[in-house]
C-alpha cells in the first residue's frame, strides 16, 4: 500500500528526481510539499513546516531537499513530531549535527536515513560484491564535472557548509566507503579556494593504500565521474557516476533500479521494518580534507 510522503523544498533535485521517483514508486505517494516558491501540479502545497507537520497528520515521512545548511533545523522539527525522515546528501552541514538526529530518531521512534544516491548506481553492487574478498591495493578517482552546467547558479555551494566541489565529490566517496572491503584515511589533500570564495572548487587528495583522488569543478570537456581500484592482478572500474562496473576488462550487469527509486525503496523498507540506516563515512572524509588539506587560493568565480 502507498504511503503519504511530504517533500520539502522544491528545488533542482525534488523536480529533477524525487518528484519523478515518487510518482514511479508503489511505497509512496506525494501528499504534500513545503516549499517558498515551488509547487507539484495537484499536490497540495505549503510555505510553513509547522503548519503542514500540525495539520498532515496522516503524513508520517518527511523527504528533506534542502541544501545541508537549513536541513538541520527541519529535520530536527520533523523528528520531533514523529516523522520518519529522509535526507538527501550531504545529511548535514556537520557530522555532530546529523549524530544528534540519529540520537533524537532513536529517542522517538522513528526512522532516519542519510541517503547516498550515487550508492544505488547501477554499477555500485556489483563492485562491492567483487571487491568483498580482495586486498585493495591502490586506485585513482576522477570527478570532473562543470559547476556552470550542473549547479547554475547555487550560491550555497560556495557558501560555509555548501561543501563546495565536495557536494558532488562526496558522491565519489559514497560508492568508495560502500565498496572498499578496509577503510582508507586521508593522507595528504590540497583544496583550491575561488579568492571570493568560502568552499573549494578543485582538489586532489591522497588516500591511504595508494588511493588518489581528484575532484575538479571547472571541467568543461568531458563530465568524468570514475574510479579505478586495483586488487592484486584484478582491476574494477565504476563508470558513469557507478553506473557502470567494468571487471577486468569485461562489462557486468548492474542493479535494475535507478538512483531515487532505489532511495525511496529502501526507505519504504526501512519504516516498514522499524529500522535506521545512517552512514556518516563519506562526511567524514570531506571533513578530513578540510581539517588537513593545504589551502591554496586561485582566480576568483563566477557562474
Ligand atoms: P537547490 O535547487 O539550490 O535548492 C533546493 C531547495 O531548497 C530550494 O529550491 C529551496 O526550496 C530550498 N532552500 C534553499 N535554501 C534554503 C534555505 N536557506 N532555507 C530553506 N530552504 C532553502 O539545490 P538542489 O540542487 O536541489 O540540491 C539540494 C540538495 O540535493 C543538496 O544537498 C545537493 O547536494 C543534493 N543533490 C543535488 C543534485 C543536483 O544535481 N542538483 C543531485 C543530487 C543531490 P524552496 O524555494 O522550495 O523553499
Amino acid at each position: 500500500m502507498e504511503q503519504p510522503i511530504c517533500l520539502v523544498g522544491i528545488g533542482k533535485i525534488a523536480v529533477d528526481q524525487h518528484v519523478p521517483a515518487i510518482a514511479a514508486s508503489g511505497d509512496w505517494t506525494l501528499a504534500a510539499t513545503v516549499s517558498r516558491a515551488g509547487t507539484v501540479e495537484g499536490v497540495p502545497s505549503y510555505s510553513d513546516f509547522d503548519a503542514m507537520l500540525a495539520e498532515r497528520q496522516d503524513i508520517h515521512t518527511i523527504s528533506l531537499c534542502l541544501p545541508p545548511v537549513p536541513r538541520y533545523d527541519y529535520a530536527a522539527r520533523a523528528i520531533a513530531a514523529g516523522r520518519h525522515v529522509m535526507l538527501e546528501k550531504p545529511p548535514g552541514a556537520t557530522l555532530a549535527e546529523v549524530q544528534d538526529l540519529q540520537t533524537m530518531a532513536a529517542a522517538r521512534g522513528v526512522s532516519l536515513y542519510t541517503t547516498w544516491h550515487s550508492r544505488m548506481a547501477k554499477g555500485v553492487a556489483a563492485a562491492k560484491v567483487f571487491l568483498s574478498d580482495k586486498v585493495v591495493t591502490g586506485g585513482h578517482i576522477d570527478w570532473k564535472e562543470d559547476v556552470r552546467r550542473w549547479h547554475p547558479d547555487q550560491d550555497w555551494i560556495f557558501e560555509p557548509g555548501g561543501m563546495g566541489v565536495f557536494d558532488p565529490g562526496i558522491n565519489a566517496l559514497s560508492i568508495l566507503t560502500n565498496v572498499l572491503p578496509a577503510p582508507v584515511h586521508i593522507k595528504s589533500a590540497e583544496l583550491q579556494f575561488p579568492a571570493n570564495k568560502f568552499t573549494p572548487i578543485a582538489a586532489s587528495v591522497q588516500f591511504s593504500g595508494d588511493l588518489t583522488m581528484e575532484l575538479d569543478w571547472l571541467n568543461e570537456g568531458r563530465q568524468m565521474w570514475e574510479m579505478t581500484l586495483r586488487a592484486g592482478g584484478d582491476v574494477v572500474a565504476l563508470l558513469d557516476g557507478g553506473n557502470r562496473c567494468v571487471i577486468n576488462d569485461v562489462e557486468v550487469a548492474g542493479t535494475t533500479l535507478d538512483e531515487y527509486p532505489a532511495l525511496y525503496h529502501h526507505m519504504a523498507t526501512l519504516v516498514r521494518e522499524g529500522r535506521s540506516d545512517v552512514d556518516l563515512a563519506p562526511m567524514v572524509h570531506v571533513s578530513d580534507a578540510m581539517t588537513l588539506g593545504k589551502r591554496i587560493n586561485v582566480a576568483p568565480f563566477s557562474f
